[in-house]
């Protein structure tokens, strides 16, 4: 139901953490403006597109995706129908000239000129496309992010990326390395564990490659900086590149409790020869080494990680050394994708030279692999005690879920009764390869956010505080 004289946004949005962010940012600066967000896209005044490009035939899920909501720019012609993220910055003007009933693109250093975007489309009839980066800094304003739940909040601290992998695109749609102030970031950290939050997720493409752009702090000195901050209980960041993960950053993990026992890290290929034609800049014995070094001083610590499957050039041996990697590291989540080439990239002038019906049988063997491995981790964890941030009702509604330090997805038994944001203590009673199932012990907090059901509480467990 509409609400006299607001106007209404809707955006829908693909792809990574980073767009979810993006997409809370753009409904945060029309909010300042006077909008509100519409349910769905059938009474939106304006409808926003937030693209990703790091999967296969990406565009053309874009243009398949426009030519519906041009139905609805047909039939509502007043209607502002914009296309952002990934896509908008890879394909430009040329959404135009195909989906003619586009208005606008906006790239992903133009967030912040989405409300003059849109006056511009209104008042001047206009078509703009904007595309460029401002490399002195990230464009970014922390007070008009539309923030959908309080008891965690993700928090950009880096865009861009100078490492120019041969096969990703990121380089092209989010442009080269730009940081934020780490004065701002703390700043901004603080406003949020204000507001009740107490789990923080800090963002950037390659994020452990952070400098303070006046200070030259590195991200070990932003962990430091954040991690004592009134209400913090838990610090996470994603995603680093093994080649900046320096000794001090290991020593800030280890010396930060709230920190989580969990890390991304991707490693792609286990073989030295598929790496070097990635140009990930770090070898097999690099990366096992990075690892038993954290693991070290951070025992019991659950890495996951990225890997891809089928790049051009990639023989049977090089494959079976990703599994032997996969056997050494025994990763609590594997990300795994065959390799798709992506516009823009180096690698999308070779030869594409793996069969896809051989990629995706690697996939399918590599899956398997892994599945016994999370399984047999995910055991080892029945009869422990973890401490799970609630974020809501498992997939069939049945069960309150929600992280453990370590990263799983833990469902509590019994009826969906913990609000989100309550931490509550698990006893873990069962494993599945990608979930764990508990009972629940006591409730040890909750954050700014309140009990859904807050009557079941106390007849099942003892109310404490938090840690
Ligand atoms: S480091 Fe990551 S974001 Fe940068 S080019 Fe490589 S894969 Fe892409």
């Amino acid at each position: 139901m509409s609400v006299p004289g607001k106007r209404t946004v809707f955006v829908e949005t693909w792809g990574c953490q980073m767009n979810e962010l993006d997409s809370r940012r753009f409904v945060g600066l029309l909010t300042r403006d006077g909008y509100r967000e519409a349910p769905d896209p059938e009474e939106a005044d304006v409808i926003l597109l937030n693209t990703c490009s790091v999967r296969d035939k990406a565009e053309q899920k874009v243009y398949d995706r426009l030519g519906r909501l041009g139905a609805i720019k047909r039939s509502r012609p007043s209607m502002v129908l914009g296309v952002c993220g990934c896509v908008a910055q890879q394909e430009g003007e040329a959404i135009l000239r195909r989906a003619p009933y586009v208005d606008f693109v906006l790239g992903t250093g133009r967030i912040e000129l989405l409300p003059s975007v849109l006056r511009r489309v209104r008042e001047e009839g206009d078509r703009p496309v904007e595309l460029s980066f401002d490399m002195d800094e990230v464009a970014y304003t922390p007070a008009a992010i539309d923030r959908l739940v309080r008891h965690k909040a993700s928090v950009t601290v880096m865009e861009g990326c100078n490492k120019n992998c041969t096969f990703c695109v990121v380089p092209f749609t989010r442009g080269r390395e730009r940081n934020r102030r780490l004065e701002d970031v703390v700043e901004e950290v603080r406003g949020i564990l204000e507001g009740g939050a107490v789990e923080i997720e800090l963002l950037g493409q390659t994020v452990n490659a952070y400098r303070d752009p006046g200070t030259g702090a590195d991200f070990a000195d932003l962990l430091k900086a954040i991690a004592p901050l009134p209400g913090l209980k838990r610090l996470r960041f994603v995603t680093s590149h093994p080649r900046d993960f320096s000794p001090g950053l290991i020593e800030a993990m280890a010396s930060n409790p709230v920190v989580c026992p969990s890390l991304h890290l991707p490693f792609q290929s286990g073989s030295d020869r598929v790496l070097a034609r990635m140009k990930r800049q770090y070898t097999r014995s690099e990366y096992l080494d990075l690892a038993r070094r954290i693991r070290k001083a951070l025992p019991g610590i659950a890495l996951s990680t990225d890997v891809i499957v089928g790049f051009p050039g990639e023989g049977e041996d090089d494959f079976e050394e990703t599994l032997s990697l996969l056997r050494e590291v025994r990763f609590a989540q594997v990300f795994s994708f065959t390799y798709s080439p992506r516009p823009h990239t180096a690698a999308a002038r070779w030869e594409h030279d793996v069969p896809p019906a051989r990629s995706a049988a690697r996939l399918a063997r590599l899956t398997e692999l892994q599945q016994e491995i999370q399984h047999e981790l995910n055991r080892a964890l029945v009869g422990s005690v973890l401490d799970v941030l609630v974020d809501g009702e498992d997939r069939k509604g049945e069960r309150s879920s929600g992280r453990s330090p370590c990263n799983r997805v833990v469902n509590i038994e019994g009826p969906a009764r913990f609000g989100e944001g309550t931490l509550v203590r698990v006893e873990v009673t069962e494993a599945f390869p990608n979930s764990l199932r508990g009972k629940a012990l006591r409730v040890v907090g909750t954050s700014g956010t309140r009990l859904e059901n807050p009557a079941h509480v106390p007849q099942i467990i003892e109310q404490g505080d938090v840690p």
